[in-house]
């Protein structure tokens, strides 16, 4: 048996995947990456599999492929359970539900499995909705999506889709399926946006509220512009096959019902006895990343909750954060494991605002600029949606090292040149 520290990631998600590559590729602790799905994608991607302007299949990365590159082991199941006595982590494997869960035992873990859309117990939403937090969700919708479209071109129905959130990924998939229907709509079928009613959904006053006023009011008239009903202060009661009810007792029928709103951490974190949470679920670590009652479990990315005292606010959960957290980590833990002390302490983590984008499919982009980019500023139209671009690019660099990723990135520009610009199969 191998005396190495044992490290166990859950989660190759954004952060996971890129610790598990930067910690394989060290070989100076036995690593093991733990995920449900088989492929790793880039989340903020998801919107673009669901409305079929991008394909899944040319941006996976097999998990077994990335583990035998870079020198880790990858172990395919769901977390159900962590035992921070024995310190083993339990995870039920699809394939082989009837046998007992696959244990791994650590030394170190480190937690790093995302977060979902909250619904805040709003009824009927869990039954009725569909939302886009992984990869089979974002193909169920696009499944669900071809089935209704097929009905509208051959003139049988409308298509209504309503989406609930004025975030970020409700405002991106708006203008992404918006998208997608003027692209099919080059097919012959000039008619289909007219069959299109396509309604977002915001209880607060404003589309993107993380953003600045002048951003949210730039993307309410983009979209208004393109023929997406934005409703501010509509505050969802619940949800019914016909479509929502509303507080101030209105109603919006759809048959695609999209929940994008809130965030919460992943319901098993709640089971992990004796562990500090934070509102939404997430785990409250310190600013080295290792959790506050126990520090042989770290957190990282969207499933973790950290307040960064430079910014007195907890880090966002955003891709870009994970990134950061991810890129600080493994140099941090490559040293305290090359020298076999997984306890020893690790230096603070202090997130850089590189500020916020959000992109509206072909149609616009903003973003805006944090205070370590340049001093703050504004992006506009194709240089924020090339700023977008760029952190999954940066993210595919860390990933397969610059020589793949130029090649993917090359490929995938190829690609765009031949493939349809939509997919309905
Ligand atoms: C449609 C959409 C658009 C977005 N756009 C942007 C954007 O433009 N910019 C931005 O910065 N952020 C964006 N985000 C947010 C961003 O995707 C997340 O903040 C980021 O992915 C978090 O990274 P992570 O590593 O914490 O988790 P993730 O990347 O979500 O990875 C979590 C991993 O954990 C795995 N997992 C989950 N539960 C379990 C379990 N029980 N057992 C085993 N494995 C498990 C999952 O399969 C997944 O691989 C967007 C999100 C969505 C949904």
């Amino acid at each position: 048996m191998s005396d190495k520290t044992r490290v166990v990631i859950v989660g190759g998600g954004v952060a996971g995947m890129e610790v598990a590559t930067g910690l394989g590729r060290a070989g100076s602790a036995d690593v093991v990456l733990a995920d449900r799905g088989l492929s790793h994608v880039w989340k903020p991607m998801l919107h673009t599999f669901a409305a079929g302007t991008a394909r899944p299949d040319r941006q996976k990365v097999d998990y077994f492929a990335q583990a035998k590159r870079n020198r880790f082991r990858f172990q395919p199941g769901t977390l159900v359970a962590v035992d921070r006595v024995a310190r083993t982590v339990s995870l039920v494997v699809e394939e082989a539900e009837t046998k007992p869960p696959v244990q791994l035992a650590y030394d170190l873990l480190i937690l790093a499995i995302g977060s979902r859309a909250n619904d805040f117990g709003t009824p009927g939403v869990a039954e009725h909705c569909l939302t886009i937090d992984d990869l089979t969700e974002a193909e169920g919708f696009h499944a669900a999506l071809r089935r209704h479209l097929l009905r509208a071109l051959r003139g049988q129905d409308g298509l209504s889709v309503a989406i609930v959130g004025g975030g970020a990924t409700g405002v991106e998939l708006a203008a992404e399926l918006k998208h997608a229907i003027d692209l099919l709509a080059r097919y012959g079928s000039p008619d289909l946006p007219r069959h299109l009613r396509l309604v977002l959904l915001e209880s607060g006053p404003r589309l993107l509220p993380a953003f600045p006023e002048r951003v949210s009011a730039a993307a309410t008239r983009t979209l208004g512009d393109l023929g997406v009903e934005v409703r501010t202060g509509a505050m969802v009661t619940g949800a019914n096959p016909a479509g929502f009810a509303l507080k101030d007792g209105g109603r919006i029928d759809a048959v695609l019902k999209v929940w994008a709103a809130g965030v919460k951490a992943p319901d098993v974190l709640s089971g992990i006895e004796g562990l500090e949470r934070s509102r939404t679920g997430g785990l409250v670590v310190g600013p080295d990343l290792r959790t506050t009652k126990d520090p042989a479990i770290l957190a990282l990315g969207d499933c973790a909750s950290l307040t960064d005292p430079t910014l007195e606010r907890p880090v966002p959960a955003t891709a870009q954060a994970a990134h950061q957290q991810a890129g600080h980590l493994v140099p941090a833990l490559r040293r305290i494991l090359a020298a076999g002390t997984p306890e020893a302490s690790l230096p603070p983590f202090h997130y850089r605002d590189r500020g916020a984008l959000v992109s509206l499919a072909d149609f616009n982009g903003w973003g805006t600029l944090g205070r370590y980019t340049f001093g703050g500023g504004r992006l506009n139209g194709l240089s924020a949606r090339l700023a977008h671009d760029l952190l999954y690019r940066q993210h595919q660099f860390g990933l397969f090292g610059p020589g793949l990723a130029l090649a993917t990135w090359a490929a995938d520009e190829l690609d765009r040149m031949v493939s349809p610009p939509v997919r309905l199969d």
